[in-house]
This record gives C-alpha cells, sequence and structure tokens, in this order.
C-alpha cells in the first residue's frame, strides 16, 4: 500500500501546487517523524509473519523511498501512480514496451534524440513500427493513422526550437480512435504544464533535468492517469528492473522541494534572456514560447503556466557559434538542462550530432543555433557574459 493511500484525507486541507511540493504526504517519516523520508538502503526486507508479508518484500518490486518518491510524482502530476526509473531513457523505454509487436506509434517528429535512437534502433527491431511527424500539423496526424496504430507520444515545447504541439486537441482526437497518449514533459515540469488534466495518458520525465534540478542525479519518472494504465507499466518496471535506486529517490526529492522556487526565478530569467537575444544584432533568430512572435504562443499559454527556462538562438554559422561557446564564462557549456547552474549546449554538435545535416537544417538545428538553459544565476551577470561572447 502506498503512503498516499494511507494519508487521512481529512487531516490535510486541498493544498496548492507549492505547498503540495513541500507536504505531498509522505515528507515525515512515519516511524520516527524525521524531516525527511530515510534512504532505505536495503535489497529485501524480513518477513517478521510469514502469513502477513511486509508491504514492500524486495527493492525492485517497492522500496519505501523510492514509494514516496513515486507518489509525490503522482501528486504533482494529479495522476493516480507514480513511478521511478535509472534515467528518463529508461522511463521512456520503459513505456514503450507497453506496445507489442506489429504495433505503430505516431511520435512527434523533432522528438528527444534518444527517443528518437530506441525507435529507429531498438523498438523498430521488435516490431514496433513509429512514424515522426510534425505535430503542429494536426492534419499530418490525423494522416498518419493506420489501422494498426496503438499511441501518440508528444513532447511540446519540443527541442531545441520549442514547437508547440496542441496537447488537448491531439489527446481529444486519440481517445476517438482508442490510442494511448504519451507525453515527455521533461521541458514544463509539472509546475508549468501538466499534461494529464488536458487528456494524456501517461506522463514522462527525465527528472535528471529541472525536477532533480542540481545536475547530480539522472533518473526518470512516468505518471499514469488511470488504475489500469498503471497496473501495467507497474508490472513493466518490476519485470524489466528498470527502477531508481534508493540514494537517488532520495536526492531526486530533494531536489524536487524546490522546483516551484527555482521555476519562477528562472523563466523570469529567461524572458529577459530572450528579450535581450532579440534586440542583438548579432543573433539572427530566437525560439522562446514567451516571444510575441513565437509560432502558436498562444496554444502554449492555453495549456501552461508558464514558458520554461530554454531559450535557443541562432547566431547565423557554426563558427560563430563555436567563438561563443568558447568565450562564455559563466555557463556550463555542456549537454542537458534544467539545473541551478546555466547550461549553454550546442545542438549541432551535441544532442542532434547524430542526425543528418539536410535534415537538422530543415529543422532550424543550424550550425548557428545554440540552447540555453537559464539557472539560478544573476540575470545581468548572464546577460553581460553572454554580450561579450558575442561582441567577440
Ligand atoms: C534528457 C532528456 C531525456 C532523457 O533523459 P535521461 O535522464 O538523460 O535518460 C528525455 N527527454 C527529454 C526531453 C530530455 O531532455
Amino acid at each position: 500500500m502506498s503512503n498516499q493511500q494511507e494519508r487521512d484525507p481529512n487531516k490535510k486541507p486541498e493544498t496548492r501546487f507549492a505547498t503540495k511540493l513541500i507536504h505531498f504526504g509522505s515528507e515525515i517519516d512515519e516511524h520516527t517523524g524525521a524531516s525527511s523520508v530515510p534512504i532505505y538502503q536495503a535489497s529485501t526486507f524480513h518477513h517478521h509473519d510469514i502469513f502477513n508479508p511486509p508491504v514492500h518484500d524486495y527493492s525492485r518490486s517497492g522500496n519505501p523511498t523510492r514509494q514516496a518518491l513515486e507518489d509525490y510524482i503522482a501528486v504533482l502530476e494529479g495522476g493516480v501512480r507514480g513511478f521511478a526509473f535509472a534515467s528518463g531513457m529508461a522511463a521512456i523505454s520503459t513505456a514503450f514496451l507497453l506496445f507489442s509487436t506489429g504495433d505503430h506509434v505516431i511520435v512527434t517528429e523533432d522528438v528527444y534524440g534518444g527517443t528518437y535512437r530506441l525507435l529507429t534502433t531498438v523498438l523498430n527491431r521488435l516490431g514496433i513500427d513509429s512514424t515522426f511527424v510534425d505535430m503542429t500539423d494536426f492534419a499530418a496526424v490525423r494522416a498518419a493513422l493506420k489501422p494498426n496504430t496503438k499511441a501518440v507520444f508528444m513532447e511540446t515545447p519540443s527541442n531545441p526550437t520549442l514547437k508547440i504541439t496542441d496537447i488537448g486537441e491531439i489527446a481529444a482526437w486519440a481517445k476517438r480512435h482508442d490510442l494511448i497518449t504519451l507525453l515527455d514533459n521533461t521541458f514544463m515540469t509539472p509546475y508549468h504544464q501538466r499534461p494529464i488534466e488536458l487528456g494524456v495518458d501517461i506522463v514522462l520525465h527525465s527528472a535528471t533535468k529541472f525536477l532533480g534540478g542540481h545536475s547530480d542525479v539522472l533518473a526518470g519518472l512516468a505518471v499514469a492517469a488511470d488504475d489500469g494504465l498503471a497496473r501495467r507499466l507497474k508490472q513493466l518496471q518490476n519485470g524489466l528492473g528498470t527502477v531508481l535506486g534508493s540514494q537517488e529517490s532520495w536526492l531526486l526529492m530533494r531536489g524536487m522541494k524546490t522546483l516551484q522556487a527555482r521555476m519562477e526565478h528562472s523563466e523570469r530569467s529567461a524572458r529577459k534572456l530572450a528579450e535581450w537575444l532579440n534586440a542583438h544584432p548579432a543573433v539572427t533568430h530566437v525560439y522562446f514560447p514567451g516571444l510575441a512572435d513565437h509560432p502558436r504562443r498562444d496554444v502554449h499559454e492555453k495549456q501552461s503556466k508558464g514558458y520554461g527556462a530554454v531559450v535557443s538562438f541562432d547566431v547565423g554559422d557554426g563558427e560563430r557559434a563555436k567563438a561563443v561557446l568558447s568565450r562564455v564564462k559563466i555557463p556550463l557549456v555542456a549537454v542537458s538542462l534544467g539545473a541551478v547552474e546555466s547550461i549553454l549546449s550546442y545542438p549541432a554538435m551535441m544532442s542532434h550530432a547524430a542526425m543528418p545535416p539536410e535534415v537538422r537544417q530543415e529543422r532550424g538545428i543550424t550550425d548557428g543555433l545554440l540552447r540555453y538553459s537559464v539557472g539560478l544565476e544573476d540575470i545581468d551577470d548572464l546577460i553581460a557574459d553572454l554580450d561579450q561572447a558575442l561582441n567577440g
């Protein structure tokens, strides 16, 4: 039985997001009153009474620290049950194994590179077929439907050009065709966007990013909207053994408690950075859903409470991009995003290096494109640093 179920609903009032982040139900150790859930560093659990087995009997199947985290993310996303995995890709891989040989899935064309790799080099060998479509084009999504289609996989805003998918529109259409909808909510987090409320069946996260928030934990999370899918995900998580360890579960919860404070700060800074970049003569294009001319900004505003903290921008060509990367002094120049420190990455040579150059160009992932994940530093320092890097 999960701690979420053990909570006395009469004891706690219905609360808002910021309060839920701190008082999510399993924040206090039941046995000692300790101010955080203990790290249950145990692989197995003693059966005091063989006829009455303990709640958790083996840590792959269930661990109290991981359970607290799983209940936590379920509360934040508004689903029935959460699951914690060894990485974002472990969560995504496990969810895709809901499908079988002969099944077909429709996937957003600029999906995370690791998800693309999973679909095109692993799942295809198992006979799970995928079609990649531009999900900003609803007609294209509908045209991709086949008799054996079982699911739609969304990611919005997408990476790195922050294209916006209309979550509610696609989820409603998918429901009419009996398709399962999955959504990678890594960029927005449940603070900014709650896909289950818009009709999505399974929400996925690379918790390595904003949820963990400190570039020190690799983790993935999934949340199911209904009991049937929750049971199937539980069976897969246990069967595949793709679970998150108790140390990482604890660290992730520690990071998640400050999610709102971090996201608010970073988003405010990201807005300022995007406006500043938009006016900079050395920048040819800025991608940020908060900018007035960002395509489908209205759709984003309908389904999300904020714009996130990732800003992509084009400096014209590869030489200039490399010059900026070598001149910046504050951000980490690295793969990844969503941390206390700002992270500047170079999609053409990092996350999207495996993509054929002509496909990259077509999707706006040019040699001049940089992606800035705004951290918690003073925004004026970040802007001054980027200004000197852009001006050379
Ligand atoms: C990083 C990332 C992933 C993969 O997560 P890992 O924790 O690195 O396995 C999946 N989706 C998105 C959008 C990501 O940014």
